[in-house]
């Protein structure tokens, strides 16, 4: 599928600085600020700086570097934030059924409470 990338969302706003974020970590192609409505006491984003909407999108186009880069961010928030002893959860929502509310591909870190069961039944 072809996807087309808003330039308008939220964190394509946050990568130009107009919003601002709380950041974690940020390296050449990726950036990681805090979820601005926690739903843990770890709540961490983690986005690629280049535009790509979703996951799928993003592991077709992007450059070699980019996807190294953005997984390697992921790994090493969580260690940042010490979440190895207790673990952590992550999700990319993703279009409709996904329920995927910004369209700039983003990684959720959830971490720091038991964090129930991955779905609840419908
Ligand atoms: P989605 O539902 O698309 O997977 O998740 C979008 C996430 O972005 C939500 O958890 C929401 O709280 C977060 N979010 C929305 N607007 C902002 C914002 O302006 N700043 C930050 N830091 N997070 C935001």
């Amino acid at each position: 599928m072809a996807y087309t990338y808003d330039p308008k969302n939220i964190f394509a706003k946050i990568l130009t600085g107009e919003i601002p974020n709380k950041t974690v970590l940020e390296t050449e192609h990726t950036l990681a600020f805090r979820d601005i409505y926690p739903q843990a006491p770890v709540h961490v984003l983690v986005i690629p700086k280049g535009a790509y909407v979703c996951y799928d999108h993003f592991a077709q186009e992007a450059s070699d570097a980019e996807i190294l880069d953005f997984n390697r961010v992921i790994g090493e928030v969580c260690r940042m934030e010490g979440l190895e002893a207790g673990g952590y959860r992550l999700i990319s929502n993703a279009g409709r059924d996904g329920v995927q509310e910004v369209p700039h591909l983003h990684v959720h870190i959830l971490a720091g409470r038991p964090l129930g069961r991955m779905l609840e039944k419908a």
